[in-house]
């Protein structure tokens, strides 16, 4: 018993009534008279282990035939509809499902790993740049809106959450758990459906139409029904499955690893000529990040992929000794590697409008702009995006956000940044949920209406 409360109150109060889960959450919380020495036997959970029927039923498996390997025709169970469907719960992703959902469309946001975020959080990448741009002297703020909203609210979750290395340029650094909590909390308060753990591999097509997806997960092979899918897998699978033109690059892929214990180095017993990299700023004292820069590779090619993700790993680990053998810093260790590998760019959208290097460094904007990204080295002014760099031009229904948007090899690397990322999905988000609305193709839905609604959400148009 602890602080006047017996076990018994404390499960009441959980409305727990005393299950084995229970017992087992109590003991993960340090009560004495509950402690199992991580014995699951002794914490009860075999008394819970019940028989449940299977989730998945058998189809027909695939056979060879004349040497070929062949999938036979099935139907697919609907899982779920909804008016938009994002697939991929990156930064773009992210910011689409809830755009998407507060300007009053039904969502259903898929993602194949566990966590949002993608590169930003999984992938590690922890400074946001490209917020803004130097004008009269001045830094100013372009990527407002969502993206500003939800940088505001990680500032309120305490110290740990965010910091900055120049106050005067906004380029906040983040830790990423505290990132997917709060994208947890923004997708549940608007009422989004969140699947995790669920891989979009297809898509349901009528000619050019787009009218769902297909999804693989523990559950099998399942349709989900949706007047309008936001392409925000960072790689434009959804649109290459839907027929879509693209332009595909291969770009150094980097991952990204944190090191633990650095407020622990001893600085008065390193070498004084010393030249080791030491990691970026974090906000928590002990930890830094680094980025391993990378070879080119195709990051749609799953043995280049396996291939560069070793190598990273591997020379993270060697990084780290070397530091660990350095005097003064015998107590840092590898904390953690990145769980998303640092794909910068994969596939391009070819969109009914593209924006290029000249067009952005003249600083020219367009009717239909839906997003400005700023710059990250502040020389250039912010540039515009228009709604055709999120339009496939012949395939229907599907709005493409994020790093696979319509844009030049050229313009890549400052298009690709998180914050560009978040307004690119914002619009994505915003017109996918007025042409669900209205129930027209997403090219029908005029600008004006667009900017109207972004505008009233916040964002910058100009
Ligand atoms: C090494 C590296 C360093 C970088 N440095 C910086 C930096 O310092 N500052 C900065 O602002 N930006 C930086 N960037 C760029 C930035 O991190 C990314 O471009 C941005 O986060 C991409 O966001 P996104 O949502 O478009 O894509 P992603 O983050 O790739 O998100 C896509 C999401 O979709 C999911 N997904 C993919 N395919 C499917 C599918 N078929 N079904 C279901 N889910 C799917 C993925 O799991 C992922 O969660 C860096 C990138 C890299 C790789």
């Amino acid at each position: 018993m602890k602080g006047g409360f017996t076990r018994r109150d404390m499960l009441g109060r959980l409305g727990l009534g005393g299950t084995a889960v229970g017992m087992g959450m109590l003991a993960g919380r340090g009560f004495a008279d509950e402690a199992t020495d991580g014995d699951p036997e002794r914490a009860g959970f075999a008394k819970n282990i019940k028989s449940v029927p299977p989730t998945t039923q058998d189809g027909p498996s695939a056979f060879i035939e004349g040497g070929k390997v062949m999938q036979p025709a099935r139907e697919l169970p609907v899982f779920h509809t909804a008016d938009v469907v994002v697939v991929g719960g990156g930064a773009a992703g992210f910011s689409a499902a809830v755009a998407a959902a507060r300007t009053g469309a039904k969502v259903a946001l898929v993602e194949r790993y566990g966590s949002l975020g993608g590169l930003f959080t999984d992938g590690m990448v922890l400074i946001v740049i490209g917020t803004g741009t130097r004008e009269n002297g001045e830094f100013k703020l372009v990527t407002r809106g969502l993206c500003e909203e939800f940088l505001k609210r990680l500032e309120k979750m305490g110290d740990g959450a965010i910091v900055c290395r120049d106050p005067k340029v906004y380029q906040p650094t983040v830790d990423p758990e505290a990132a997917k909590v709060l994208m947890d909390d923004m997708v549940q308060e608007a009422k989004i459906d969140m699947f995790f753990h669920t891989w979009g591999v297809d898509v349901i097509q009528s000619g050019n139409a787009v009218q769902g997806v297909v999804f693989e997960s523990k559950e099998g092979r399942k349709a989900i029904l949706a007047k309008v899918v936001v392409d925000a897998t960072g790689d434009g699978d959804i649109y290459q499955m839907a027929g879509a033109g693209y332009q595909q690059i291969s770009h150094a892929i980097g991952s990204v690893y944190r090191l633990g214990n650095y407020d622990r180095i001893d600085r008065s017993k390193m070498p004084k000529d010393s030249k080791l990299n030491m990691g970026s700023l974090e906000p928590l004292k002990s930890t830094r990040w680094f980025n391993n820069l990378g070879p080119k590779g195709n990051g749609l090619d799953v043995r280049d992929l396996s291939r560069v993700e070793m190598m990273h790993r591997k020379s993270a680990w060697n990084y780290v000794q070397k530091l660990r053998k350095t005097p003064g810093c015998e107590e840092v260790f590898l904390l953690q590697t990145a769980s998303q590998l640092g794909v910068r760019a994969t596939r391009l959208l070819d969109g009914a409008a593209r924006i290029d290097k000249k067009g952005a460094v003249s600083g020219k904007t367009f009717e239909d702009v839906v997003a400005f990204s700023g710059d990250d080295s502040l020389k250039h002014p912010a540039f515009a995006i228009p709604y055709g760099a999120l339009l496939p031009k012949t395939v229907d229904n599907v709005v493409a956000a994020g790093r696979c948007i319509s844009c030049a090899p050229d313009l890549i690397d400052r298009a690709r940044l998180i914050p560009v990322c978040m307004v690119t999905g914002h619009a994505a988000g915003v017109a996918a949920a007025l042409a669900a609305k209205a129930g027209v193709r997403p090219r029908d839905v005029p600008a004006a209406e667009i900017q109207k609604t972004l505008r009233e959400q916040g964002a910058y148009l100009g």
